[in-house]
């Protein structure tokens, strides 16, 4: 028996069964009037199935999930997917054109969450996508990496404690599941308040794109695509397992100096062992950097130039038994 299947509604668009369809959503002026828009891509498929979200650069310049959702709705066919995967590729559009974390008012979008329609710039921008995009999702999946000046392993950040999150996490298999509690205002928050499972996946460093971080990420997102029964086909993932941090830690500069690191992302490291070291401009020694536990390289800095207490190295301890 054939299901029928009605069209999809967005944002006064109509997308048919088994299309796909791109449009902006508008969302704010700037001063010169020049709308700024959300760009939005609805693939719905032929059968019916759960509604998955893609969003990236909520950190404007956390570009590797742009190139990420490319690839995978270049490879995705609406004809042979059940359910509907709404893409938004840039949700802080200002910050992705200007290269910046944030928005114009200095806010950072991934604390402005829930948001309201009559708040703050950031405030607004969060009310919509929200109520526009993530209210209608059953899943989502948010691609970030590292924060300016540091670099990050393939990981998905999750609280292990939310059980259906943590269950997406292990299907998509990055190579690091790195527990993390919710942050007041972002956007996993405001998902975890509703019934919406949500990763985030976090690799590479801000303003490039990583060839690796956005093959994984493809990978991830089809192991959960056929999970969640919306794919029978997957075209890209072997199966893979990931390493589950249950704690980590910053390791920060006791000095200021030029930072040389002995190590390097997803390396395993012993407890007490030397990774690195803070040398003076004649690269004499002034201290060493040890490990405070056996565990693997969860992320780490790209600024040899450091001030005492600037965070170098971020160490995650594992957990075999999760
Ligand atoms: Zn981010």
């Amino acid at each position: 028996m054939k299901h029928l299947v009605s069209p999809y509604l967005l944002a006064g668009h109509s997308i048919a069964p088994g299309s796909q369809k791109n449009f902006e959503l508008p969302a704010f002026r700037l001063p010169t009037q020049t709308m700024i828009s959300l760009p939005i891509s609805v693939i719905h498929g032929q059968k019916p199935g759960p509604t998955l979200g893609l969003c990236a650069a909520i950190h404007g310049n956390e570009i590797n999930g742009i190139e990420s959702i490319r690839r995978i709705t270049e490879k995705l066919d609406p004809k042979n997917l059940s359910g509907t995967v709404i893409c938004v590729p840039v949700v802080n559009v200002y910050g992705f054109m200007s290269d910046s974390r944030y928005l114009p008012d200095g806010r950072d979008l991934n604390r402005s969450f829930p948001g309201s329609n009559r708040g703050s710039m950031a405030s607004r921008l969060a009310f919509l996508f929200r109520t526009e995009v993530i209210e209608r999702c059953d899943h989502v999946i948010d691609f970030h990496t590292a924060s300016s000046g540091k670099k990050n392993h393939p990981q998905i950040r999750c609280d292990l404690t939310h059980q259906s999150s943590f269950n997406l996490a292990k299907v998509f298999a990055a190579p690091l599941i790195v527990h993390s509690k919710t942050i007041s205002g972002s956007l996993r928050e405001c998902a975890a308040s509703t019934d919406c499972s949500m990763l985030v996946y976090e690799s590479g460093e801000p303003s490039r794109f990583n060839q690796r971080s956005v093959q994984i990420a493809v990978e991830g997102c089809f192991r959960v695509m056929r999970r969640l029964k919306m794919v029978t086909k997957d075209p890209e993932a072997k199966k893979g397992k990931s390493v589950i941090c249950e704690e980590t830690r910053w390791i920060r500069a006791s000095r200021s100096g030029i930072f040389l690191s002995h190590v390097d992302l997803g390396d395993r490291v012993k407890n007490h062992q030397i990774i690195g070291s803070i040398n003076n401009i004649f690269g004499k020694p002034l201290s060493n950097i040890r490990s405070p536990y056996a565990g693997v390289l969860v992320g780490i800095s790209t600024h040899p130039s450091v001030h005492q207490g600037d965070a170098l190295i971020h160490i995650g301890k594992q957990n075999p038994s999760l």
